[in-house]
């Protein structure tokens, strides 16, 4: 069955990019209202901005939203995946401000207000997104899949010069809440030769390396009381997949492969997915099928330790 959250969660903090201050209010809505964002900062013509792929824009750095109005939420990832993560399928998220707080830099705060509230079923089912056969996208830098599996299940492969980050793998089943346990309290990173030439373009002015992002810079790391996992930077990059998959509407049944990608290249991966209708199905979602997504009895039939 579809879900929300039992309360309101209120979040407040301080957006990465813009260094702009920011409340959100999480609050439960009806079966098929999907993840919508409303800007309470603005009065005038239409503030809401649904979560959905089709609403992206093109932002290296962070995932974006704009509505037709050209109303936006910036930084939107990490709570898309926190919600994802713990089977959250309809909320209202009220923002009074462009971008989303970035707090730890991770899902986990969020994740831990949802527990905290709680998740309610409701009395519609859920449908899913079959993957039928695999697209692909790929640029110079790296590529990205989605291929046909009975549940999400993720590969993520990363690659960078510095020896403190090198080359890092992992494979993960999103089923029985490996979301919470494996995945939601790692944080943003970035390498320290970025931060200045982000901050030059008016990027990550609210980055605080290791309160809000890892920073690398060689064998050096800047992390506040260390790395929370000695591959914390992959574990994040399939965070932020699986917050950018979750746009697409409705829980994918397929084997996502992402090998050096971000942002920009997940988003590309939907709009090739939904452009190739053989390769793909939306299908209403059996028991055997939902026991198997990401949120699976996470915050309903068991509180699921927080890292
Ligand atoms: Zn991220």
């Amino acid at each position: 069955m579809q879900t929300t959250i039992r309360s309101a969660a209120t979040f407040t903090g301080t957006g990465l990019h813009s260094g702009r201050p920011a409340t959100i209010v999480l609050r439960p809505a009806p079966a098929g209202h999907g993840v919508v964002f409303r800007r309470t900062d603005i009065s005038l013509g239409d503030t809401r901005v649904p979560a959905r792929w089709d609403l992206v824009d093109q932002s290296p750095l962070c995932t974006r939203i704009v509505n037709r109005a050209g109303v936006s939420v910036s930084t939107i990832e990490h709570l898309m995946a926190a919600l994802a993560g713990c089977g959250v399928h309809n909320a209202l998220v009220e923002i009074d401000g462009p971008e989303v707080p970035i707090l730890d830099g991770s899902s986990a705060p969020f994740v831990r207000g949802i527990l905290a509230t709680g998740v309610r079923r409701l009395a519609q089912p859920i449908d899913v997104i079959e993957i039928l056969s695999p697209v692909t996208v790929e640029t110079a830098g790296g590529w990205a899949r989605l291929s046909p599996s009975d549940g999400l299940t993720m590969t993520f492969h990363i690659d960078f010069a510095d020896v403190a980050i090198g080359r890092q793998t992992r494979r993960l089943d999103l089923a029985n809440g490996a979301f919470v346990r494996e995945l939601c309290d790692s944080r943003t990173f970035c390498r320290r030769a970025e931060v200045e030439a982000m901050q030059a373009n008016g990027l990550a002015l609210g980055g605080i390396a290791g309160e809000n992002a890892v920073v690398f810079d060689g064998a050096q790391v800047e992390s506040g009381a260390g790395l929370r996992h000695a591959d914390e930077p992959v574990r994040h990059k399939m965070l932020d997949a699986l917050g950018d998959l979750s746009l697409a509407g409705a829980p994918i049944l397929g084997h996502y492969d992402g090998h050096k990608a971000g942002h920009a290249m997940t988003n590309a991966l939907l709009r090739r997915l939904f452009d190739t209708p053989r390769a793909w199905r939306m299908r209403p979602c059996d028991a055997a099928t939902a026991a198997r997504l990401p949120g699976a009895g996470v915050g309903i039939d068991a509180v699921t330790a927080v890292a």
